[in-house]
């Protein structure tokens, strides 16, 4: 109502009232941006995610952080799919047109739906997700693909990389979410393993905003220009491949994790 305006904003007139207007404007605007923030969630963009992630996320949002770092109760493993450059940039960008971008995001969506379907909490998360900040997960996998450029008749096939970690038991496990990867991806799409990784991988800046509880990997699928066929026409191919390798390693799969 028009003449509450005055009272809602009254002119400060000694320092007491001059603190409690300002004290009132904060609360106005941290109300206004969070009313901004909730309203602009694209929730249209992947269906039904989005909404669960804000359900599902903060667990226990009023608890100490080290609480909150712990893994969930929940007894059914949550996985964390990453659809690289989503809602940043395009990533690698082909002369038609095509994107890296395009490409991330589908296989993941496929990922994602694949996952739900054998019952696994699964969050897709966008490139710089703010749920990425003490992300707990039992798996987190990042997809990426590689550039379009053509560089040369090797620059095919695909790439996984691990967070690099300080404690032995969590060098072990990221091995073995990056040897099950590696086994079971090469297995579905028949492409081979490029044997660089490169410091964009190692120092994957996901790495170190997640929980350190959190096993983490990052996979570059393919090259858009030699691989463009299978990361177009066959996704299922693809999404399979790191469904498979999840799988492996939730489940303890038998994999060679020697590099
Ligand atoms: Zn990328």
């Amino acid at each position: 109502m028009r003449e509450n305006i005055p009272q809602t904003f009254p002119q400060p007139r000694g320092p007491i009232s001059s603190l409690f207007f300002q004290l009132q404007m904060v609360f106005i605007v941290a109300f206004l941006v969070a009313t901004l923030f909730t309203a602009a969630t694209p929730s249209g963009l992947i269906p039904s995610n989005i909404s669960d992630l804000a359900q599902n996320a903060p667990l226990q949002p009023d608890t100490s952080q080290e609480q909150a770092n712990q893994p969930p109760l929940s007894s059914q493993p949550r996985i964390g799919i990453v659809a690289g450059h989503w809602g940043n940039d395009s990533g690698a960008v082909c002369q038609d047109g095509l994107t890296e971008l395009e490409i991330n995001l589908s296989v993941a969506t496929l990922v994602k739906q694949q996952l739900n379907d054998l019952g696994y909490e699964v969050d897709l998360l966008k490139e710089f997700d703010p749920l990425l900040e003490d992300y707990y997960a039992n798996a987190l996998v990042s997809i990426h693909a590689d550039s379009c450029e053509y560089v040369n008749d090797q620059a095919t096939g695909f790439k996984v990389a691990a967070a690099l970690r300080s404690r032995q038991t969590q060098n072990d496990r990221a091995n073995r979410l990056t040897a099950c990867l590696r086994a079971r991806y090469q297995e579905a799409t028949g492409l081979a393993l490029h044997n660089s990784v490169t410091n964009d991988m190692t120092l994957y800046h996901a790495f170190d905003e997640i929980s350190a509880d959190t096993i983490a990997a990052i996979i570059e699928v393919g090259f858009l220009n030699l691989d463009r066929q299978i990361l177009t026409q066959s996704q299922d191919k693809i999404a399979d491949g790191v469904v498979r390798g999840i799988l492996c390693y939730l489940n303890n799969e038998d994999v060679n994790t020697g590099n």
